[in-house]
């Protein structure tokens, strides 16, 4: 299909803010990734390499192309791979590296891409979870061979559902706009409708969807079929539904440019909420990470460690505290059947450990210092992992 002028619109507007030539807006981010896979050649037999620390919708383009995922352990203070591990992880069937930028911390860029150059393997960068992040001065994104963003609820930026795929390489982006002329499929009318009315529900009445009341009802009303969910129950299935392969709506593109307007409000307003949620976690003697001074992270929330997450998850409602529980496990969430995704429990040990004891608080725009004080004094309550304990 051809894509409309809104879409078209959006697109620009979205890659004059990367500062890269090509975009291609789609329904989802997953289906940007599906789309880069299938661009670079990624097939059946192939192995991408991505961090054992992720969402198994990340996960589904790599399944759907008939590749295997191979996944790399993460360091404990960033949640990001570990370079060396994705080297110890190469095999001859590799084809690509996906370098996730996790909570918004940036991956270790020049680590990573050296080790793409050394082996001749594209590096693509998931900046699902990270809008404005820089590294060495370069926002994540315009390093690899393409990135991709997703606009899903729990998203730095969203429309609700949505997702950009983003290149340099000028081959690259043919291909992508050749597969999209081919068999891109267009969301209905009903479908594209269903998603703008949740929209209006949603910012009205329960956004954010983080909290844990919501997000039961969201993934209920998934299950039986009332929303336009972003994980249908058929999405924890590795083989790819059909219409997946589906374009953005006009509504999204719409929403989409407005939001792209206030990016740079909505950036100053993450990194506002980093610096507080440093301050106050200071105070209450929790160890902040100590990044070196070449990364600016803009977080999609803040995530910290405490000593009895179940506690903390199953108290937050009461305190009106909206604690977001991802990454529950290597491929978030708990419902996913990871052997059928190739994860053997310890594979990742540290991820696996992450899962155990990350919590992560809000810093959306609505979130302001006082929610910054309430989210911390209840996390503080809980208290902190013994150091090198469990
Ligand atoms: C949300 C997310 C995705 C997938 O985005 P969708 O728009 O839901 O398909 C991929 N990677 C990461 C790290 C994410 O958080």
């Amino acid at each position: 299909m051809t894509q409309s002028a809104a879409v078209r619109a959006f697109e620009d507007a979205f890659a004059r803010w990367v500062g890269l030539p090509h975009a291609f807006a789609f329904w989802k981010g997953r289906v940007a990734l599906y789309a880069i896979l299938r661009s670079l050649g990624v097939g059946v037999g192939d192995e991408v390499i991505l961090p054992g620390y992720t969402c198994v919708m990340n996960v589904n383009p790599i399944k759907y192309v008939g590749a295997t995922p191979i996944y790399a352990d993460i360091e404990p203070l960033t949640y990001n791979v570990i370079p060396d591990l994705i080297e110890k992880a190469i095999t001859p069937r590799t084809k690509a590296i996906i370098a996730q930028h996790t909570y918004g911390y940036p991956c270790e860029m020049d680590e990573i891409l050296e080790i793409g150059r050394r082996r001749g393997l594209p590096v693509i960068e998931d900046c699902c979870l990270s809008l404005g992040s820089t590294y060495k001065g370069r926002l994540c994104g315009t390093m690899g061979v393409a990135a991709y963003w997703s606009f899903q609820w729990n998203k730095p930026f969203t429309m609700g559902l949505g997702g950009v795929a983003c290149t340099a390489d000028r081959e690259l982006a043919g291909r992508i706009e050749s597969l999209c002329a081919e068999s891109l499929v267009r969301p209905s009318a009903k479908t594209a409708g269903m998603l703008a009315l949740q929209r209006t529900i949603y910012r009205a009445f329960i956004y954010p969807r983080t909290t844990a009341l919501a997000t039961r009802l969201f993934r209920w009303l998934t299950r039986v079929g009332l929303v336009v969910g972003s994980s249908s129950t058929e999405e924890f299935s590795p083989t790819m539904p059909d219409g997946f392969f589906m374009g953005m709506s006009d509504s999204q593109a719409k929403a989409g440019l407005r939001q792209t307007r206030k990016i740079d409000r909505n950036i100053s307003h993450r990194r506002r909420m980093r610096q507080l949620y440093e301050e106050l976690l200071r105070e209450r003697n929790c160890p902040v990470v100590d990044l070196p001074e070449y990364v600016d992270p803009v977080l999609v929330r803040y995530p910290v460690r405490v000593a009895d997450k179940a506690r903390a998850v199953a108290e937050a409602p009461g305190r009106l505290v909206e604690l977001g529980t991802w990454f529950e496990c290597p491929l978030h969430p708990i419902e996913t059947p990871m052997e059928a995704y190739d994860y053997i429990v310890g594979m990742c040990p540290e991820a696996e450990k992450a899962c155990r004891e990350v919590v992560n608080l809000p810093m959306h725009v609505r979130a302001a210092r006082r929610t910054a004080r309430r989210s911390v004094e209840f996390v503080a309550g809980i208290g902190w992992p013994e150091e090198g304990g469990e």
